[in-house]
């Protein structure tokens, strides 16, 4: 029964939210490489942390692996955006595999200064989520010299053998509040810590985080369009939360449940860096079959960036 759900509401859409730069080109390229040589097109993991987008290509001929074991010898493979560690680089010269690689720029750029802090003697503390592609890429370049934690927490039991040799990177992904505690935590520990000259946190999270900061209080409840494996959505989520308002993430519509809708007059709505423009136009369309809506959008940042594509599909 919806009738007590049927309500007068306001949504508040946050800007920016969905697909960042990265995103669209990991998808362009691999659209592009079904289109240049047809199916099967092999893609080592998801392309990107969304089901709807991985469900799309592979109807269309994009066969998903998780292993580069399971692609053919000489086949040609795409590199989701999250990046590969330099060993999976590696296998694919040996296996003859014709490799297009998707990964975000702002990813590349991660490995880069992981090579270049581990290659001066530094103990790299990665800041980031155990298990997440990326963080296993990001560690793959120095793996002798590289820590993974997590929460301030974990700084205290790091071990390293020179205190005053010690960098951090980050994950891209990360909650930007977090990460500051993780990195004064770090800053305690080891006073000569050095960073990134410019925060590995990308443009993409930082914008939707200070949008979604900007409606959370003013909302009764925030849904996050975003599938469950995307960091940035979940970040986005427990941002919310810790705004004190409930949030949700939603992969489909058929997620949203009639009760949480009950008290709420204002919905804050985003959707995560993975996540198509069209579900959050589906979301919106779903509560207005629950009573007129309102939909302010309010925007904290403007996005202008592209990249080039990988140099096989341009
Ligand atoms: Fe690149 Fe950031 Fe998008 Fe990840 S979220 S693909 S790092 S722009």
């Amino acid at each position: 029964d919806l009738l007590p759900m049927v309500r007068p509401r306001t949504v508040l859409l946050a800007a920016p939210r969905s697909f960042c730069a990265g995103v669209e080109r990991a998808i362009e390229a691999v659209e592009r490489a079904l289109g240049q040589w047809g199916a099967p097109l092999y893609v080592r993991k998801q392309i990107v942390h969304n089901t709807h987008v991985v469900a799309d290509l592979e109807a269309r001929g994009a066969v998903f692996v998780e292993d580069l074991e399971e692609v053919p010898d000489g086949a040609r493979v795409i590199f989701s955006a999250h990046g590969v560690s330099p060993a999976v680089h590696a296998e694919a010269g040996r296996r003859g595999l014709r490799v297009i690689d998707a990964t975000c720029p702002l990813v590349t750029k991660v490995h880069t200064e992981a090579r270049r802090f581990a290659g001066r003697g530094d103990t790299v503390v990665l800041i980031g989520h155990d298990g997440h592609e990326e963080v296993e890429g990001t560690m793959g370049e120095a793996p002798e010299h590289t820590v993974l934690v997590e929460s301030p927490d974990d700084v205290a039991d790091l071990e390293v053998p020179d205190p005053e040799r010690v960098s951090y990177l980050t994950q891209t992904t990360l909650a930007v509040d977090e990460t500051n505690a993780v990195i004064q935590a770090l800053r305690e520990r080891f006073p000569a810590l050095r960073g990134p000259g410019s925060d590995d946190i990308c443009y993409a999270t930082t914008n939707r985080q200070d949008a979604l900061r900007d409606i959370a209080e003013e909302s009764d409840l925030v849904l996050v369009v975003g599938s469950g494996n995307s960091s940035n959505s979940v970040r986005l989520m427990e941002l919310a939360d810790r705004c004190g308002t409930p949030a949700y993430l939603v992969d489909t519509i058929g997620d949203i449940r009639p009760e949480w809708l009950l008290d709420a007059g204002v919905v804050g709505l985003t959707a995560g860096a993975s996540a198509p423009p069209r579900l959050v136009e589906d979301v919106i369309a779903a509560l207005g079959g629950l009573g007129p809506i309102t939909v302010t959008e309010r925007e904290a940042a403007r996005e202008t960036l592209q990249f080039q594509l990988p140099p096989a599909v341009r």
